[in-house]
């Protein structure tokens, strides 16, 4: 089966933060999960670089835009190392051939006359790149989204995105179970086209705002960052021209499937789906929505101080620990919390005195009391752990492995082989090598279970289970 994932590209007015961490591992899980099922993976990430608050941002800096964007690139393709991401492209909205792209996307809308011109006068908030209806705006009429920025009166000509002539279509798309996973977000995406569709501009004055891909035929306007940066999806793989021949491979004869935050509904299974019917192109087989990340009751933001960054995480706790903190204790879609004090009790409890210090304890016997390592075969995981993937519960999951590791843990206390191994009796202490033979390859399944999780952790413990020999420690105690 070809199989692709692209999780949404962040937009580079800031580092990366943890709910893109969430996103990403996440969609790197599924990614190795497919490929050790057999199937052909294109798993593709990147960056969002055109706009107004890109621009501002830059200039804010005294920077010029394009090493502002190259800077910010930079950090997020950094992501890959430090999580440990088997990501096979990183696109970029600024390349050349996904402008080319977006301007091909354009182009079709426009032919099948889903583009016209209209002159609007409004108020416009550069925090969200859009015009505000009374209806979005507070008390003091500022946006309820950037309650510190004062809307711009701004009257332009621009072209609009005929949205509202999709709503048919967007409802019998949005019908479709599994289009948007949760289900829940699938009815309400649904509710939201139901209570009607308005078009939308997708364009703004290049006088106003040069950031940006050109309109193709009028030099006066560059594309709206959102008509812009949805085509990547598909630039990414070779459209138009598929040379390579990936467009055709994973978009057209392939199942894909996109990662996107809880908040991006209007984006990723409206906008962008109406512009692939448009363009006569095929949907998204599936949107899945993450819930968010808040650290103690709050939003993460700098003003509260309260950010935790993938960064600190990893250099904190290490890449694998990251890794599955964000897959077994956040939410795969509902909003979590998270606090360093809580992080430090998760990696505290189940890494360090679970995982680590069992796969301590069975090596270090076996090492001592095996003659040679244990038969292994080469090992699949369960059925049921993979269904917990295939639905997206990453944190049932990874409970599974969990408690194959209590289980193991039993076995240990159980049977004791640490005592039998000293006995005076010949059986008894054939009896213990036994036991701790059981235990070794207990480790090899749980560790063929860790593989698309803890990438590293698992080819240690297989290794340490091939070598009969007890491994570095896995997890090391907080200072
Ligand atoms: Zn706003």
């Amino acid at each position: 089966m070809n199989r692709y994932i692209t999780t949404t590209l962040p937009y580079v007015n800031g580092d990366p933060h943890l709910g893109f961490a969430l996103e990403i591992v996440q969609a790197d899980v599924l990614a190795r999960a497919w490929r050790a099922r057999g199937d052909q993976v294109f798993f593709n990430t990147g960056s969002d670089e055109h706009g107004q608050k890109i621009a501002e941002k830059a200039e804010q800096n005294g920077e010029d835009v394009q090493a502002y964007v190259d800077r910010y690139a930079a950090e997020f393709k950094k992501l890959k190392d430090t999580l440990n991401l088997s990501n096979d492209s990183f696109v970029r909205t600024t390349d050349q051939s996904h402008i080319e792209a977006a301007q091909e996307i354009w182009r079709r809308c426009d032919q099948a006359g889903n583009i016209y011109e209209k002159s609007y006068t409004g108020m416009y908030c550069v925090g969200c790149e859009a015009f505000k209806t009374e209806r979005e705006l507070d008390e003091s009429g500022h946006c309820l989204l950037h309650s510190t920025l004062e809307l711009q009166e701004l009257s332009e000509k621009n072209y609009f995105f005929a949205l509202s002539k999709y709503q048919d279509r967007l409802k019998e798309y949005l019908s479709q179970p599994g289009v948007i996973v949760p289900e829940w977000r699938r009815e309400e995406a649904l509710a939201f086209v139901e209570h009607g569709l308005e078009d939308f501009s997708i364009s703004r004055e290049s006088a106003r705002l040069s950031w940006g891909v050109p309109v193709p035929g009028d030099d006066s306007q560059v594309m709206y960052v959102w008509f812009d940066a949805l085509p990547s999806y598909i630039s990414v793989l070779g459209f138009p021209e598929d040379v390579a021949g990936n467009f055709n491979t994973f978009w057209g004869n392939g199942a894909t499937l996109q990662m996107a935050g809880k908040d991006q509904v209007r984006f990723q299974s409206i906008m962008w789906q109406a512009m692939l019917m448009s363009a006569q192109i095929k949907n998204t087989d599936a949107v899945f929505y993450h819930g968010f990340i808040n650290s103690g009751g709050q939003r993460m933001s700098k003003s509260t101080g309260n950010v935790i960054s993938p960064y600190e995480l990893v250099a904190k706790y290490g890449i694998d620990a990251t890794r599955y903190m964000l897959l077994r204790h956040v939410h795969p879609v509902d909003d979590s919390d998270v606090t360093w004090e809580r992080l430090d009790e998760w990696y505290t409890a189940n890494l360090v005195n679970g995982l680590g210090n069992l796969v301590a304890r069975i090596m270090k016997l076996a090492e001592d009391n095996l003659d040679a390592p244990i038969e292994m075969s080469a090992q699949e995981p369960d059925e049921a752990f993979q269904h917990k993937l295939d639905a997206f519960a990453f944190d049932e999951a990874m409970d599974y492995v969990f408690e194959m590791i209590a289980e193991c843990d039993a076995v240990m206390t159980d049977r004791a082989p640490f005592k039998k191994v000293k006995g005076e009796d010949e059986s008894i202490r054939a009896e213990g090598k036994q036991d701790i033979a059981l235990l070794a390859s207990h480790l090899a399944k749980i560790a063929a279970h860790l593989a698309v999780a803890m990438p590293t952790t698992s080819e240690t413990i297989l290794r340490a289970v091939q070598e009969n020999k007890k491994p570095e420690n896995l997890f090391p105690r907080l200072a």
